[in-house]
């Protein structure tokens, strides 16, 4: 896998000149797929394409585009896997992705430049408070497993969990968060959040409507992944996001961060100062029209498809998720990152869509998110 490997070494995390190092390292692992899972070669042999359909960038667009769908019914293996990690989901319906050791090292790399370019790296201890799972042996979802990892870029001196497993199932523990708060209220050492944007904000809603207001150290930082999609579709709640930030915390727009990425997908999207995802060497982005799945220029809504040739346990080369989304140019943002970058829209079956309000109302009946 050396063309992976040289594709994931490349200095800038956002370098724009890796065109020709992807192409290469997408046929290296379309031929690995096509050698080693019978299921993936059927596909690729019925679509005609084959390892030398890739010559340029745009060829890309020929690989087959699994459906997230796909992982979520199948179990499809290139490779035996070093770990496994599952999306969330309910009652088997979630997708199981192996990772082998060149792809987790990959992984592992693509992560420490991206933070460390985002600024994430930092010899000052910190409080963690994890707005997601404590880790569990039952639990193998990635939410849990990178919600972890964000807590390894500063020294821990502690880390409290919002959602604790309990009797065979996890539930919020708002109390205890907010508790462990108001301990840490003009503390010595700042706090770092990390976990689902719909709990950080439930609780910030919680502390605003009992006008509890909590001085953080400066250099305290709000980490969010795992998606809003669930709760909050509105790019209008993020704004609202940041204004409740700053008032209950005192943590500025600069100092939340915003994580996006799949387990079909591993790649570290971490948002610009902008708070816009741009594209990261390791990864392209097609923008399919939703009727014809032809590609569609930036600018253009359409089927978000997203091609990485990180893994050889899984052929998640390239797959189809269920967003919606455009891809927008660099010079939209203006933060200097010259990579063009993701906006997802919403999702293509709005019925998983709930709002904020109905969100809330589901969390504090002791539900939990998926
Ligand atoms: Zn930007």
């Amino acid at each position: 896998m050396k063309y992976r490997r040289r594709l994931f070494f490349v200095k800038n995390p956002y370098d724009t000149q890796t065109d020709s190092a992807f192409v290469r390292a997408v046929r290296e692992n379309f031929s690995y797929h096509c050698a080693h899972c019978l299921e993936y070669h059927t596909i690729a042999a019925q679509l005609g394409v084959r390892a030398d359909s890739f010559h340029a960038i745009q060829d890309i667009a020929r690989l087959p585009c699994l459906p997230t769908l796909l992982f979520k019914r199948h179990r499809l293996r290139s490779a035996p896997a070093l770990i496994r990690a599952t999306s969330s989901g309910t009652s088997g319906n979630y997708s199981e992705i192996g990772f082998d050791i060149g792809g987790l090292l990959c992984a592992l790399v693509m992560s420490c430049k991206i933070m460390y370019r985002r600024g994430l790296f930092s010899p000052v201890p910190c409080h963690y408070l994890i707005m997601g799972y404590k880790p569990h042996r039952s639990n193998r979802t990635a939410v849990t497993k990178t919600a972890f990892g964000a807590t390894l870029f500063a020294p821990a001196l502690s880390r409290r969990y919002i959602l604790k497993y309990q009797d065979g199932a996890y539930s919020p523990d708002f109390e205890g968060i907010l508790s462990a708060l108001k301990k840490l209220d003009s503390a010595f050492f700042p706090v770092r959040f990390m976990g689902f944007p719909s709990y950080t904000f439930f609780l910030m809603q919680m502390m605003e409507e009992q006008g509890l207001h909590i001085r953080l150290k400066k250099g305290s930082k709000i980490m969010l992944g795992g998606g809003w999609k669930q709760f909050c579709a509105e790019q209008a709640d993020k704004e609202s996001f940041y204004r409740l930030a700053k008032k209950v915390f005192g943590i500025g727009d600069q100092d939340i961060i915003e994580f996006f990425g799949a387990v079909e997908h591993p790649i570290l999207y971490c948002d610009c100062p902008n708070h816009h995802f741009h594209v990261p060497a390791y990864s392209r982005v097609v923008i399919r029209d939703v009727d014809t799945l032809q590609p569609v220029p930036e600018g253009t809504v359409g089927l978000v498809n997203l091609i990485t040739p990180m893994v050889c346990a899984t052929p998640v080369l390239s797959v189809m998720t269920d967003d919606l989304g455009v891809l927008h140019p660099s010079s939209s943002c203006g933060c200097g990152i010259q990579t063009p970058f993701l906006e997802i829209i919403g999702r293509v079956a709005p019925s998983e869509i709930k709002t904020c309000a109905a969100g809330a109302a589901d969390l504090l009946k002791g539900g939990s998110v998926q």
